[in-house]
């Protein structure tokens, strides 16, 4: 039987760790060949979505710079004709009030975590168009919806990207092309590992004991969302049921958004 997304391309940038990795899974398992992207423990990613039987490629594009993110997706066109789906996930975090946030931290979230989907979207849209069909999800956060103090940089580039979602959405509204963000809340990746061995620190508790700090504060179900609750609800995205689902910022964040 043929999967749903067999013969589509999907790039997910980020894709070497964490979330990214989980959404690669997952589309991989319903078929569409990946682009991945990232830095760090590349190898073992890539054998893991390879093994899912789909065609794999890297490109260790720097989501900061414009002209990387061009390589990439002249890359993707070269490879596979042009890229059916695109998640824009590479994101990083930094943590400090606004009088000490590091200049240099601030201009390289707003680059990761907004910029680069604004350069991948418009370099992708073209042979979208041609072909009338795409799925661009922007992996936002909760922290697009509401704000946290020590997070400037953050939740201002994730509020950003839902903006940027619903004009991508607006634009291609009569097309085959829908633009949706996904809103996680809490999710145990590298990313809030940091934050949670920043806590136990500060407060002298243990990793354990930090996680459910954190989860207490701002979570109401007191567990971590899933990288492949997330990834479910991204192929969800691409099904044909969502094809008038467009311009959403859907949470999955346990509750949090509700308080
Ligand atoms: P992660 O640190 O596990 O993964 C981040 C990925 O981005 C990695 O593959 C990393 O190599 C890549 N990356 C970082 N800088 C890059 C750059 N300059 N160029 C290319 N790739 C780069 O983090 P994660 O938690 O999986 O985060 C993925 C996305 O989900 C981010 O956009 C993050 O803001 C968002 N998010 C995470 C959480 C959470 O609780 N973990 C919650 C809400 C939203």
């Amino acid at each position: 039987m043929m999967k749903m997304l067999e013969g589509k391309t999907a790039l997910v940038t980020g894709s070497t760790s964490g979330i990214g990795l989980g959404i690669a899974i997952a589309l991989a398992e319903q078929g569409a060949n990946i682009i991945m992207n990232g830095f760090g423990e590349k190898d073992a990613a890539i054998t893991q979505v390879k093994a899912l039987g789909v065609e794999v490629e890297y490109h260790g594009a720097d989501m900061s710079k414009a002209l990387e993110i061009e390589d990439m997706m002249r890359f993707a066109e070269k490879r596979f004709g042009g890229v059916d789906i695109l998640v824009n996930n590479a994101g990083i975090q930094h943590v400090a009030n606004i009088e000490d946030f590091p200049v240099d931290r601030w201009d390289a979230i707003i680059a990761i975590n907004l910029t680069s989907a604004f350069h991948t979207t418009r370099l992708a849209m073209p042979v979208m168009k041609q072909r009338n069909w795409g799925r661009i999800i922007n992996i936002a956060s909760v922290h697009g919806l509401v704000a946290s103090a020590q997070k400037s940089a953050y939740v201002a580039a994730k509020h950003g990207i839902v903006g940027l979602t619903k004009v991508t959405a607006l634009e291609n509204a009569q097309t085959g092309i829908t633009c949706n963000a996904i809103c996680p809340g809490w999710v145990l990746t590298p990313l809030v590992q940091k934050q949670v061995d920043a806590r136990a620190e500060k407060e002298k508790v243990s990793n354990e004991e930090a996680k459910k700090l954190l989860l207490s504060e701002k979570q109401p179900s007191g567990e971590f969302v899933t990288p492949e609750q997330l990834a479910a609800l991204a192929v969800f995205f691409c099904s044909p049921a969502a094809t008038q689902i467009r311009g959403v910022a859907w949470n999955m964040d346990g509750g949090w958004a509700a308080q």
